[in-house]
C-alpha cells in the first residue's frame, strides 16, 4: 500500500511526485494519457518509491486508508472530471487535495459537494513553478482543519524551508488557499509589469543595452530589491540567443500571455470593492501588449516631441530603483488588503502574517521586502491596510520624489508605466482626505436622482438641479 496518490503527471505533478517520494513517502502515480506516465517512470524516476497505475480503480486500491490523493491537473473542468472518476472508488474519510490553480469559487463548490459525501477536500495553491515543485514550493492549503491535519506532516516536509519555518501553513477555511494563491498571482503580475516598465525606461530613455540593464538588475538583487523576480529578470537580460548571439530578450515578441489568475484577482477586487489598481493595471498591460499589429500602426501616426537636454544617468537609475520598491510595496499592500477583506466576507479566518511568511521561500513572489511587511503587520495585527502605518508612510515618503520624477520622465518620453503610475495614484488616493467624489455624487444625483450625503448635516439628500 502506498502512502499517497498523485494524479496529473505533467511538469508540476512529476516534480511534486519526486519531491514527495524523496521525503520518504511511497507514491502511486496516474495520468490520463499513458504515455506521459511511462515517460516519467522511465526517464525521471530512479530510486524513488513511485509506482505507475494505468486505471483509476487500481490506482485508488493501491493507497493506504484513509486515502490521500493530490490532483495536479489543468484547472477547470478537468478537476471535476477527475473527481467524478475517483468518486465510485473512494470511501468516507478519504482526502482529495487540488494542487492546481483552481478558481476559488469552484473550490468552494467542490468542498461542499464532497464533504456532503463524507470525502475531505483541500484547495491548495502551489507556487514555485517546476523548480519549486521539485525542490520545495510554497504551499497554500485551505479547507477544513481536520482535512489539513491529515497531511500536515507531509506538506511541511515537501515545502520550501526558510529561517522562518517551512513555507506551508493551514491558510484557512473553505477556498482560502486557492484565494490566497490567486492574489499571489495578481501580485506576481504587478511586480513583473513594474520590472518591465523600469526596463522600458532604461532602454528608451537612458539607451542602456540589455547587458547593462542586466548588470543593474543584478546589483539591485543584492540589496533591498532582492527577490526571485529580480533574479530571473537579470538572468533574462543577460541571456544571449544561441542562434544569433544577440540578447534573447530583444528577440522575444512583446505580447504577454495570461492564463486567468491575474484577471480573476482584478475581477474579485472589483466584486469585493477593494481597490487594487496596480494589480488590475498589470492585467490591462498584458491585454494592451497583445495588440501588436494595431499598436504598430497607431505608433506611426503619432508625432513625438522628445525633451532635449542632459539626463543624469545615475540619478535616474536610483529613481527607478526607488520607484520599483514603491510599486512592489503598493502591490503587496493592495493584495493583502484584498485577502483581508475576503477573509472577512468568506469567513476564511486568514492570518496575513502567516501568508507573508509562507511566501518567503519557494514561491515566485518571494522577496526581501516580505520581512518588512511582516514587521508592519506585527506592530498592529488589526491593521488591514499596510499604508495605515507610520513605518509604511516613512518608507514610501523616502521614495516619493523618485517615483514622481520617474512617472513624469516616462510621460515626457511617451513610455507607458501603468503599474508604477497606478501605484503612485493609489498612494495619492489613499493618503488624500478630500477626493473629488463629491462632484461625482452631484452628477449622479443630477442625472439619476441617486441622492447624496452632506458633510455638514446628517441625512440623505436629493436636489432638483435644474428647474424646468
Ligand atoms: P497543465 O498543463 O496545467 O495540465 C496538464 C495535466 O492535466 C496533464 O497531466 C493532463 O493529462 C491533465 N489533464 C488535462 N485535462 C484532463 C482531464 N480532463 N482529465 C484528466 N487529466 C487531465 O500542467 P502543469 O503545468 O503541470 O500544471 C498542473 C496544475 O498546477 C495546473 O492547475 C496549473 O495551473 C498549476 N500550476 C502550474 C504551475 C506551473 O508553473 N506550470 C505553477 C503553479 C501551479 P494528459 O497528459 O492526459 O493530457
Amino acid at each position: 500500500m502506498n502512502n499517497i496518490g498523485l494524479i496529473g503527471l505533467a511538469v508540476m505533478g512529476q516534480n511534486l511526485a519526486l519531491n514527495i517520494a524523496r521525503k520518504g513517502y511511497s507514491l502511486s502515480g496516474y495520468n490520463r494519457s499513458r504515455q506521459k506516465t511511462d515517460e516519467f517512470i522511465n526517464e525521471k524516476v530512479k530510486d524513488e518509491k513511485i509506482y505507475p497505475y494505468y486505471d483509476i480503480k487500481s490506482f485508488v486500491e493501491s493507497l493506504e486508508k484513509p486515502r490521500k490523493i493530490i490532483l495536479m491537473v489543468k484547472a477547470g473542468k478537468p478537476v471535476d472530471d477527475v473527481i467524478q472518476e475517483l468518486l465510485p472508488y473512494l470511501d468516507k474519510g478519504d482526502l482529495i487535495i487540488d494542487g492546481g490553480n483552481s478558481y476559488f469559487k469552484d473550490t468552494n463548490r467542490r468542498i461542499e459537494e464532497l464533504n456532503a459525501k463524507g470525502i475531505y477536500y483541500l484547495g491548495m495553491g502551489v507556487s514555485g513553478g517546476e523548480y519549486g515543485a521539485l525542490h520545495g514550493p510554497s504551499l497554500m492549503p485551505g479547507g477544513t482543519k481536520e482535512a489539513y491535519d491529515m497531511v500536515n506532516e507531509l506538506l511541511l516536509k515537501i515545502a520550501a524551508q526558510t529561517e522562518s519555518g517551512p513555507c506551508c501553513t493551514y491558510v484557512g477555511n473553505y477556498s482560502a488557499g486557492h484565494f490566497v494563491k490567486m492574489v499571489h498571482n495578481g501580485i506576481e503580475y504587478a511586480i513583473m509589469q513594474s520590472i518591465s516598465e523600469v526596463y522600458d525606461v532604461m532602454r528608451k530613455v537612458l539607451k542602456l543595452s540589455s547587458e547593462e540593464i542586466g548588470n543593474i538588475f543584478e546589483e539591485w538583487n543584492k540589496g533591498e530589491l532582492n527577490s526571485y523576480l529580480m533574479e530571473i529578470s537579470y538572468k533574462i537580460m543577460k541571456h544571449k540567443d544561441e542562434k544569433t548571439g544577440r540578447p534573447l530578450v530583444e528577440l522575444i515578441l512583446d505580447e504577454a500571455e495570461q492564463k486567468g489568475t491575474g484577471k480573476w484577482t482584478a475581477e474579485t477586487s472589483l466584486d469585493l470593492g477593494i481597490p487594487t489598481p496596480s494589480l488590475n493595471l498589470a492585467v490591462v498591460g498584458r491585454a494592451l501588449s497583445f495588440f501588436k499589429e494595431e499598436r504598430t500602426k497607431i505608433s506611426k501616426r503619432v508625432q513625438r516631441n522628445y525633451p532635449t537636454g542632459n539626463l543624469n544617468r545615475d540619478e535616474i537609475i536610483e529613481d527607478l530603483k526607488n520607484s520599483l520598491l514603491f510599486a512592489v510595496f503598493a502591490s503587496f499592500s493592495q493584495g493583502l488588503w484584498l485577502i483581508s477583506e475576503a477573509s472577512k466576507v468568506y469567513n476564511y479566518n486568514i492570518d496575513l502574517s502567516e501568508v507573508l511568511r509562507i511566501w518567503k521561500g519557494g514561491c515566485i513572489i518571494r522577496a526581501r521586502i516580505l520581512d518588512f511587511l511582516r514587521e508592519i503587520l506585527s506592530d498592529d495585527k488589526t491593521n488591514i491596510n499596510l499604508l495605515n502605518s507610520q513605518k509604511s508612510i516613512s518608507y514610501l515618503a523616502e521614495k516619493l520624489e523618485s517615483i514622481k520624477k520617474v512617472t513624469k520622465l516616462a510621460k515626457d518620453f511617451y513610455i507607458p508605466t501603468l503599474t508604477i503610475n497606478s501605484s503612485l495614484d493609489y498612494f495619492f488616493s489613499m493618503s488624500e482626505a478630500n477626493l473629488p467624489a463629491n462632484l461625482i455624487q452631484g452628477q449622479r444625483d443630477f442625472f439619476g436622482a441617486h441622492t447624496y450625503r452632506r458633510i455638514d448635516m446628517e441625512g440623505i439628500f436629493h436636489t432638483e438641479w435644474e428647474q424646468d
